[in-house]
């Protein structure tokens, strides 16, 4: 059995493993960005709500334009000198007056809400700036991503080359024994050094090393199942 041919394989083939491990991770980075939906939402739900205290601030508007027109038209009436009877122009003095009162507290709300709509829309912008700076920041990992890609996958591919020419120099029967162990374990050859396994450094029985030693028939190792090659 060639142990040494194996052994050659199984480092090519523990590496490539390792290499598809990192690909894969690599893969499961690889998406479109989760955040979007929920950010566009909320984009969308903050364009309303600003739309909305826009149409506050009209409505507002238009209340105070009537409540001015009101006083223009209850002023010129009681300046125009047509009305000379008392009790009329007392009663008009008193409406024009009452009339100014309730100015301010809607001109006041004009402002707040004015205000309001200012606040709404300014939130839409941070969203909209939030988002496009995630975005960047996703694209630019992405791409990063990408090029890692490439980069693995040649690696995986290279060492796929090198594992098709170390088993096309190894004979059918280690091969078939080869992929049955190691289709259990990544490992299938281990070394054995001082009489130690290098695979699971337990010491061996003298007994078992030299029966792996004199390599008539594969020995493997009582405590991790590999084959034990003596170097
Ligand atoms: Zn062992």
């Amino acid at each position: 059995m060639d142990l040494e041919g194996m052994q050659q394989l199984q480092e090519v083939d523990i590496q490539r493993d390792q290499a598809k491990r990192e690909l894969q991770h690599i893969l499961d980075q690889i998406s479109d960005p989760p955040f979007v939906g929920a950010l566009d939402d909320e984009i969308v739900n903050q364009e309303e709500e600003a739309s909305r205290a826009d149409q506050a601030v009209r409505e507002a508007h238009a209340v105070v334009q009537t409540a001015e027109r009101r006083i223009e038209v209850t002023d010129r009436r009681l300046y125009s000198g047509s009305i000379t009877d008392h009790r009329t122009l007392e009663e008009l003095q008193r409406d024009l007056y009452s009339q100014r009162q309730q100015l301010p507290p809607l001109t006041e709300a004009e402002t707040r809400a004015q205000y309001d709509a200012e606040q709404a829309h300014n939130a839409g912008t941070w969203l909209h700036n939030l988002r496009t700076g995630a975005l960047d920041i996703w694209n630019e990992r992405q791409s990063q991503l990408e090029v890692e890609r490439s980069t693995v996958q040649e690696q995986v591919d290279e060492l796929s080359r090198q594992v098709e020419i170390l088993r096309d120099q190894m004979v059918g029967e280690d091969l078939d024994v080869y992929d049955q162990y190691r289709r259990r374990r990544p490992r299938v050859v281990a070394t054995v050094a001082g009489g130690v396994c290098a695979e699971c450094r337990i010491t061996l029985p003298t007994i078992v090393v030299n029966r792996a030693r004199r390599g008539v028939r594969s020995v493997e190792c009582p405590s991790c199942g590999c084959l034990l090659r003596v170097g």
